[in-house]
């Protein structure tokens, strides 16, 4: 299971200016509006995977 998943954007204001914090597991560092935030996973969805198969877009 991979812990090392890294956010490419600041979910606060969009920067990609992000750093791991000293804070600890999953929390990194904006540097851009010097937020810091967690990452948590949470859980799978009780709905699994949706699937679009539908084919309307008239493809065939
Ligand atoms: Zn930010």
């Amino acid at each position: 299971m991979s812990e090392r998943a890294a956010p490419f954007y600041c979910p606060y204001c969009g920067d990609e200016d992000l750093r791991p914090s000293p804070e600890g597991h999953g929390a990194w560092e904006c540097g851009a509006c010097n937020r810091a935030f967690r990452l948590a996973f949470i859980g799978l969805l009780a709905a699994g995977l949706r699937r679009d198969d539908t084919g309307e877009d008239g493809a065939r």
